[in-house]
């Protein structure tokens, strides 16, 4: 084994093998109880004052077969490890349609001990990405990624065309300690407006920042949920030197996947740099009094927490303070909020592996949206507003940083 093999660090079932019941390892094993409480309709711990949700996992929840339950995707991993089964289209079908809505990691208590449900997933897919390639669906995203450091095949010298006439310094031809970062899907029509209002109500503050232009890459979201775990190491190393290089020591992400994957690296690697979602950072500016909504809106406006930035980053008040800060709104509340709420169905992968999955689950909470009486809708995620820019269920949506943007 050379030098660079034997410190590469561990992935696939390895990676979590302490999950895994490998008992002959130093560690204490463990791993799936088989409570059910990830997907059963019943309470999720009858001792919490809080009772849960009834609905947890999306696929579940669509098919209505055991396997696809969290659960089954922990003891399939766990049987592949110790090889009793191998990497069949079946179980392939079970590991791909995780829309990484992280509800299991919420409600599965082994997850006190380490990892959860999810996590075993996600080690899966990188074992099955090791073996035998990713999946056909998912093969345009990996290469878009190794080729143009984003999944959605765009050229890398395009990068950054969101912030045209904005008049937005870049990373080497300004000086700022606070870098706006704003994701692959600010380039797209899903992603573009989030980010404009974010540089437009830093600006509107007096808050000095620079941007990566085209210089940025991927934070690795998709690398990291769909298993590419050598890209997802490629593109963090990209960026952690990008930011090093630059001495930036607070970074503020336009999208909530964006800020999940940032603290997910690891903690000595960005140590010293404050990672902030775009809510974080202007809630602190309203609360200071350098940022004022004073344009009223009259609307009963419902908020939809994106998975990532709610159970995967615990930010839930913020969006919705500064919504009351703006005069004249009404918020109202889903049935399934914050730590409950329903995914989008757009995560995973699953929009380009299962389409009728991804559909039904952007349909479901579209209903549940409508159902509040709720004028408009607003999210801070570019991966929920690509899930619900069309459907029956439809109400207006509005990325929450333009809604902001436009009450100045
Ligand atoms: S992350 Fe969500 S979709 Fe995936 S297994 Fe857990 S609950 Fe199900
Ligand atoms: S994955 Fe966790 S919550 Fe689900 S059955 Fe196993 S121990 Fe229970």
């Amino acid at each position: 084994m050379d030098e660079k093999s034997k410190n590469k660090p561990p992935s696939g079932l390895e990676r979590v093998k302490r999950w895994l019941y490998a008992k002959d390892i130093e560690e204490r094993a463990s791993g799936c109880v088989l409570c059910g409480s990830c997907y059963g309709h019943g309470p999720i711990n009858p001792m919490e004052d809080e009772p849960g949700p009834k609905t947890k996992c999306p696929p579940y929840e669509f098919y209505r077969f055991q396997r696809f339950t969290p659960k089954s995707r922990w003891l399939m991993s766990q049987r592949v490890f110790h090889g009793l089964d191998t990497i069949t289209p079946e179980l392939k079908e079970v590991i791909y349609t995780c829309t990484t809505c992280l509800m299991c990691q919420e409600t599965c208590g082994v997850r006190d001990d380490g990892y959860g449900p999810w996590d075993i997933t996600a080690a899966m897919r990188e074992e099955i990405t090791a073996k035998e390639g990713p999946i056909e669906a998912h093969r345009p995203l990996l290469e878009s990624l190794k080729r143009h450091d984003n999944p959605w095949s765009q050229p890398q010298s395009e990068r950054g065309k969101w912030a045209d006439g904005l008049g937005l310094k870049t990373l080497g031809s300004g000086k700022a300690s606070t870098l706006l970062f704003a994701g692959c899907s600010a380039d797209q029509p899903h992603g573009r407006a989030g980010a404009v209002a974010l540089a437009k109500l830093m600006k509107h503050a007096g808050e000095p920042f620079v941007i990566l232009g085209a210089e940025e890459s991927c934070c690795g979201l998709y690398a990291r949920d769909l298993g590419f775990r050598d890209e997802y190491h490629r593109l963090q190393e990209k960026n952690q030197r990008a930011i090093k290089t630059a001495g930036i020591t607070t970074i503020v992400t336009a999208c909530g996947s964006c800020t999940r994957i940032w603290r997910e690296y690891p903690k000595e690697e960005t140590a010293g740099v404050e990672l902030l979602h775009a809510v974080e950072y202007l809630e602190r500016l309203v609360r200071s009094g350098k940022l004022k909504f004073k344009k009223a809106a009259r609307k009963k406006i419902v908020y939809h927490d994106p998975c990532h930035l709610g159970r995967g980053c615990g930010v839930y008040e913020a969006p919705r303070n500064l919504l009351r800060a703006v005069p004249g709104v009404e918020l109202v509340e889903m049935p399934r909020n914050r730590r409950w709420a329903w995914c989008c169905g757009g995560g995973g992968g699953v929009p380009e592996a299962y389409p009728e999955l991804a559909r039904w689950n952007a349909e479901d909470r579209l209903k549940e949206a409508r159902e509040t009486g709720a004028e408009l809708m607003v999210t801070t995620s570019a991966v929920c507003l690509r899930s619900f820019s069309s459907g029956e269920n439809a109400l207006p949506i509005q990325d929450l940083l333009e809604f902001l943007s436009q009450s100045l």
